[in-house]
């Protein structure tokens, strides 16, 4: 099949939206991915004819939607290559994957005085459960940081390891600066690292931004946990997943307590309340309640969706996209952008000395959609000595058109702001 970026946008109907009389042009995918309507019609047909409440149902309904659920996640094993179904978790999004380690791992296993390491580039879903965990327990948090260049100083590690270490976790993709970190070799090093004052480290990597970008294998990648949400990755909110392996995961205990995840239990009222109860064993005991069963579908439609274009393809029209970017944004003089030019589908930048709120609000005069903010990286805006930045971050959907659409616009406030 060859790839026009034009058909594929006839797959994203909010697309034809008009803001402001304007065509919307849509450069705030970092944020949350559009969807197509393959994802939209799945979800409803599974609505239509197929719903019910999964696993504790006798009748015929109950049964096949577990059957579909449980399919899913087999399908989102092979999509990141994991050895093992019964590793993938159905968390809500990517802050409750990180919340999900944080509270059973972390709570358990992270002592007084012990240390966990996080990036100066992580998102707030990636420091803020650490922050709340230390605080009630005493722990470390020490952070690798970064160069002008928006890059991890990870040589670094070998000086933040030691022999109370209990946690890597950081980001496989900047959600400001674009920047891929190099995973694989940091994780080795770590790994390295680690051996040498024979501790056990565990890896968790954050994958919200990497996912929707880049074949994910998290065998070759050897972390220990990996988290990602469906909805930037052309799929609905509200559903995410957590990897972990299968080992580890069966060693930790529940985070949450509820239906669905109890193996056995026995009530006893007497004097006292007695609770005598064995949990199921992973993935199942870490999901109590009713999962997002409509929200799972979603996201299967949505890996169906990425697995027929293919990553090959979207790596080639981003990165052709990207690289029109960073050439046209870069002809603006006062443009000043964060991070190097090898950066993968995310911009950032400020326009002069002009508040990107400022920046934000004229382009969304002419319905060009951009981020700004701090973007929940506050330990990021401190490097940089700023408050705030604009970002752009494109998807599959987008074209060199909407670029130069931006660009234009961005010469036009900088004319008129002066
Ligand atoms: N991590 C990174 C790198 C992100 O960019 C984001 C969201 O933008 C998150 C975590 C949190 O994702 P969610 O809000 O889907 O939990």
């Amino acid at each position: 099949m060859t790839f026009s970026v034009y058909s594929i946008r006839k797959d994203f109907p909010i697309l034809e939206k008009k803001i402001n009389g304007q065509s919307l042009v849509y450069l705030d995918s970092a944020a949350s991915t559009q969807k197509p309507l393959q994802v939209i019609e799945k979800e409803k047909e599974f609505i239509y004819n197929k719903y019910a409440a999964i696993h504790r149902g006798v009748h015929s309904l109950s049964i096949e939607a577990t059957m579909i659920v449980e399919k899913v996640r087999q399908q989102v094993a092979c999509f990141i290559n994991a050895k093992n179904t019964e590793e993938i978790i159905f968390v809500k999004n990517t802050t409750e994957g990180i919340n999900l380690i944080a509270n059973s791992y972390g709570r358990n296993f992270i002592k007084l005085g012990d240390n966990i390491i996080i990036s100066q580039m992580e998102h707030h879903a990636n420091i803020v459960p650490w922050y709340l965990l230390s605080k009630q327990i005493g722990f470390n948090i020490r952070i690798l940081p970064i160069n002008n260049n928006g890059k991890l100083i990870f040589e670094q590690l070998d000086k933040l390891i030691d022999s109370r270490t209990k946690l890597l976790s950081f980001t496989h993709m900047s959600n400001v600066l674009g920047t891929v970190n190099p995973v694989k070799d940091i994780i080795s090093y770590a790994r390295q690292c680690a051996k040498k004052i024979a501790i056990q480290l565990y890896i968790l990597l954050d994958g919200a931004q990497s996912i929707m970008h880049q074949k994910v294998n998290v065998q070759d990648l050897d972390c220990d946990f990996y988290v990602f949400s469906g909805h930037k990755l052309y799929g609905p909110t509200g559903i995410g997943i957590l990897y972990g392996k299968k080992s580890l995961l069966n060693s930790l205990p529940p985070w949450q307590g509820g239906g669905g995840m109890i193996d056995k239990i026995n009530i006893t009222l007497s004097k006292s309340f007695i609770i005598d109860i064995t949990y199921e064993k992973a993935p199942w005991k870490f999901e109590a309640g009713t999962l997002n069963i409509i929200g799972i579908i979603g996201l299967s439609e949505a890996l169906n969706y990425i697995d027929n274009i293919g990553y090959k393809q979207i790596c080639i029209h981003e990165n052709e996209l990207m690289k029109y970017a960073n050439y046209h944004l870069s002809t603006i003089n006062s443009l000043h952008f964060y991070g190097s030019e090898d950066r993968q589908g995310i911009i950032a930048f400020n326009l002069g000395n002009h508040h990107a709120y400022d920046v934000g609000s004229f382009l969304n005069n002419y319905a060009i959609a951009i981020r700004t903010g701090h973007h929940c990286a506050s330990l990021l805006m401190n490097f940089y000595k700023v408050s705030s930045m604009c970002r752009i971050s494109i998807a599959i959907y987008n074209t060199k058109e909407e670029i130069d659409f931006l660009v234009k616009k961005l010469q036009y406030i900088k004319k008129l702001l002066g």
